[in-house]
């Protein structure tokens, strides 16, 4: 009802990589309600967090002037409450806040040998990250640059990089609805991408055939042809054998494998050694399955392969991530309709982010920063020069913080206080570093340990582009005006690179999209302009064209134009269970809530269904535990122990426990590991050993 609202405004959803438009509409300057607007991705349709998740923006917790930590203030800690900060914190003006902020930065950064890192934000827009990257290596010469991509997709990341030569997915999700049979692999698409997961429905009502392959029961497994529950870290071993099936039986496309691959024969013979009778027992699947599994992919007319986290949180991330592009480039699954890899995205601009540069090892458009060509490029840009070494990871900054590394740190609308593994080691560099520049719209965890806080804009305030999953590019708009003194990133990040001397003049984000536009390919033919009318799919391959949907019909962007198999071994997790230790922790995420909580722990709805901290655990594992469903449960690992209300859920495997990481008082993180991937320096979050009491 038009009565309800004084105006309306569209723009793009600020959770997950799905990217659905929407239409805030207003009264009073303050967002009543959300409808689903008929975006590329979403055709209308909306989640629980996407229609309810919005009142964060009006909670009385937001920032909303610059706060300078008191000279008296107790020490670092977790200890500051986001009502009551005036013991540790004082108001400052804008230019008090961001010469103090500009000012430690700088002094470290003088200080012959002293490192500083920036962890920049996938919440952000692509000009803000695109800044955030540019401002640390323009500002302090070096790649020490890194975002929640690290935590997330990383690994999926370096084993495209180096099997198919680009990072971005070869097909839309929406492509599943020319599909005849699509793998969904470690991701639980109903809680974490649900209107992706309203597509992979509808796909099975008109008979398309849906494998699902994860150690819990998702919720995908009431609409699949195949649930493989197996046991977790053994994807490698599954995926060989399949695989070993493929190539037994023939049913691989040898003519797509002659026209597009390369190192087929070594894969081959690699894939000996893992039949399905000898891999049952690893995997905890039947032979049988295994076979059934590999004939009805291999023979499908068109296929496709979705995977989340559980494939990529894992020390073999990369290793996961190379089979099933393997998988996919056997059988022909690419660049067809219906056919494709597509790792789901998990922030709205965790994608755009990464393409803008905010990683260690890539410049904008995954230009690797060691190659010298590259930077020549950039130093014409930008006028400066700087390292050609790989800077440090997100896990690997919090080691050189205690290490006396890195003494600085500018943190962007991340929350490594609750997000990083092993978070007690985190939270304890955090508090180490001499100076901590935080930006957020809400004194967040991380926030606690600052010197400077500063005030930003929530992404319904602010103007900027955001890439989703899908790799498209869309215009995000400001609905409402900001609260206080808050004001954009991409202001703050301009103010705060003249302070450090840095020749910055940007007015609008505008400007900072076409300076983007020089150095990636993947916006030719995406203009601001444009964007302010549609979205746009990159490639796009004229001004008129809205974009490719598929890509890699004719060849892969590596030399020859080939993709590679690369054979994986199978690697044991970090740590097995023992005595000590008996059971498997797996974290993750719930529909209600969004990664770190920080949002939609304060959003009305969204925290009203789910108010309290909780875990999962098989019937029969409860029982041996001797606790009621509802009841309290301690977990313990070798980090960190913790005490969290349990459910009874049949999903979960037997001795595996499922833990949320969205609550700050049983942050699952105070029980992970820290163990990395060695290509995607991804930590081991879907594998811990740990121990389950009665509390
Ligand atoms: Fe937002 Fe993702 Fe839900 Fe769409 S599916 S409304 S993008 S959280």
């Amino acid at each position: 009802d038009s009565a309800d609202y004084d105006r309306e405004v569209k723009s793009v959803c600020p959770y997950c990589g799905v990217g659905c438009q929407l239409s805030f509409k207003i009264k009073d300057d303050k967002v009543k309600y959300v409808d689903g607007v008929d975006g590329p991705a979403n055709e209308g349709r909306l989640c629980v967090k996407g229609r309810f998740g919005f009142d964060y923006i009006h909670h009385p917790h937001r920032l909303t002037k610059p706060l300078i930590r008191r000279d008296d203030a107790p020490a670092k800690g977790l200890n500051v409450d986001p009502e009551n900060w005036q013991a540790h914190f004082r108001e400052a003006t804008w230019d008090e806040a961001l010469d103090r902020a500009a000012g430690g930065l700088a002094r470290l950064r003088d200080d012959a040998g002293t490192r500083v890192a920036g962890f920049g934000s996938a919440k952000c827009s692509n000009e803000e990250a695109y800044l955030f990257q540019k401002l640390i290596r323009q500002g302090f010469g070096h790649n020490n640059v890194d975002h929640c991509t690290r935590l997330c997709h990383a690994s999926s990341v370096s084993a495209l990089m180096e099997n198919v030569g680009s990072a971005a997915v070869t097909a839309t999700f929406n492509e599943i609805e020319n599909a005849d049979v699509a793998i969904v692999i470690g991701a639980n698409p109903i809680e974490n991408h649900p209107v992706a997961a309203t597509f992979f429905k509808q796909f099975t009502k008109r008979g398309g055939k849906l494998i699902v392959m994860d150690p819990r029961g998702v919720g995908l497994r009431r609409f699949a042809s195949h649930m493989l529950q197996f046991k977790p870290g053994a994807d490698v071993a599954m995926l060989n054998a399949i695989m070993h099936v493929i190539v037994e039986e023939n049913l691989y496309d040898d003519q797509y494998i002659a026209g597009f691959t390369e190192n087929f024969d070594a894969m081959k013979d690699h894939l000996k050694a893992f039949p399905p009778e000898k891999m049952a027992e690893v995997c905890g699947i039947p032979a049988d399955t295994l076979r059934d599994v590999a004939r009805t992919f291999a023979t499908a007319r068109a296929g496709m392969i979705f995977w989340g986290m559980g494939v990529s949180q894992h020390i073999h991330g990369t290793d996961n991530s190379r089979c099933l592009i393997s998988l996919a480039l056997m059988c022909g699954h690419v660049g067809r309709p219906g056919t494709g890899l597509h790792p789901l995205r998990g922030q709205n601009n965790v994608q755009g982010a990464s393409d803008a540069g905010l990683i260690p090892m890539f410049l904008p458009d995954y230009a690797p920063v060691g190659d010298d060509g590259v930077r020549s490029l950039f130093r014409d840009l930008w006028g400066t020069e700087f390292s050609p070494d790989k800077g440090l990871t997100v896990v690997e900054i919090m080691d050189a913080i205690h290490a006396g590394d890195i003494r600085g740190m500018y943190i962007l609308g991340e929350n490594p206080a609750m997000s990083d593994p092993d978070v007690e080691h985190a939270r304890d560099a955090l508090a180490k570093l001499e100076h901590l520049v935080v930006q957020d719209i809400f004194l967040t965890e991380t926030a606690n340990y600052a010197d400077v806080i500063l005030p930003a804009t929530a992404w319904p305030e602010k103007t900027g582009t955001v890439t989703n999953t899908n790799r498209q590019v869309q215009m995000g708009r400001p609905a409402v005006p900001p609260p206080g003194d808050a004001r954009e990133d991409w202001w703050i990040e301009v103010e705060l690179a003249k302070r450090l001397g840095l020749p910055w003049t940007y007015t609008h984000p505008s400007e900072v999209f076409a300076e983007m536009k020089h150095s990636m390919k993947s916006f030719d033919n995406i203009t601001w302009d444009r964007l302010e009318a549609e979205a746009v799919t990159y490639p796009s391959l004229s001004p008129e064209d809205p974009g490719q949907p598929i890509v890699f019909g004719d060849g892969f962007p590596r030399a020859g134009g080939r993709a590679r198999f690369t054979p994986a071994n199978v690697v044991p997790p970090d740590e097995l269970p023992d005595p000590e230790y008996p059971m498997v922790l797996i974290t993750g995420r719930q529909l209600e809530h969004w990664h770190t909580g920080s949002m939609t722990r304060r959003a009305t709805v969204l925290d009203a269904v789910e108010p309290e901290a909780n875990c999962s655990m098989h019937p029969s594992t409860l029982r041996r535990l001797g606790i009621e469903a509802g009841g309290m449960v301690r977990l313990t690992t070798r980090r960190g122990t913790l005490v969290v209300m349990v459910r009874e859920d049949r999903a979960v495997a037997p001795d595996n426990v499922f833990l949320p990481f969205a609550y700050v008082e049983a942050a699952a993180n105070i029980l992970t590991n820290p163990s990395l991937d060695p290509y995607g320096k991804i930590p081991e979050f879907k594998f811990s050993a740990v121990r389950a009491e009665k509390a």
